[in-house]
């Protein structure tokens, strides 16, 4: 069981990016992070879109907008790690199991651009192999190697059962 887990989104344009940013909240809730922090434009509607989500699958992913992430960044770091998913960084396999399952860990996605202070402030710059591709992509292969088990939502009212070629929906309200 890991502390608690935060996925710090940098850049979020609410013109541009809100399907790319929806799936990071997806992928961070998905694979058991616990907060998921906006940094750039607020955006309300997003945060609805996954809140809905955890109402209907369960869970509970906590979200907030910062004005000020490399202050918050800075906050964060006298008491957990930040580690920053960059193409330019170190082999991530080869450092996660190095990384404390016991203290608060933040997890950093850049958006178009990424201050340079980021590179610094966090504890470990991280590629998920060293080719540009999606934050989404990264954030997914990190949090599985970094959590292991993906988190069952006891409190889902909807949930699906494995199935090799239909879908299978239990709907907890219909059950009852
Ligand atoms: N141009 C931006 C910059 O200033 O570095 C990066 C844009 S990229 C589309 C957006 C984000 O995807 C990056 O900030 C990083 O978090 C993530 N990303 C893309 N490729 C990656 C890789 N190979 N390894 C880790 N993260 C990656």
């Amino acid at each position: 069981m890991c502390a608690e887990v935060v996925v710090l989104r940098l850049g979020h344009r609410k013109g541009r990016d809100p399907r790319i940013t929806t799936h990071l909240g997806l992928v961070a809730r998905a694979f058991g992070a616990n907060r998921f922090i906006l940094a750039g434009d607020e955006d309300d509607e997003l945060f609805s879109g996954l809140q809905s989500v955890s109402e209907s699958f369960g869970g509970r992913l906590l979200t907030e907008h910062t004005e000020k992430p490399m202050k918050w960044l800075k906050e964060f770091t006298k008491n957990g790690t930040a580690v920053h998913l960059t193409m330019y960084g170190l082999p991530f396999r080869q450092v996660v199991p190095s990384l404390s399952t016991d203290q608060p860990l933040c997890v950093v996605v850049g958006g178009a651009k990424v201050p340079r202070q980021v590179y610094d402030i966090c504890r470990h710059n991280l590629a998920v192999g060293n080719q540009p591709h999606s934050e989404v992509a990264a954030l997914a292969l990190f949090l599985d190697s970094f959590i292991e088990d993906v988190p069952q939502f006891a409190d889902a009212r909807l949930s699906i059962e494995p199935n090799a070629r239909g879908k299978s929906v239990l709907d907890r309200d219909e059950s009852e």
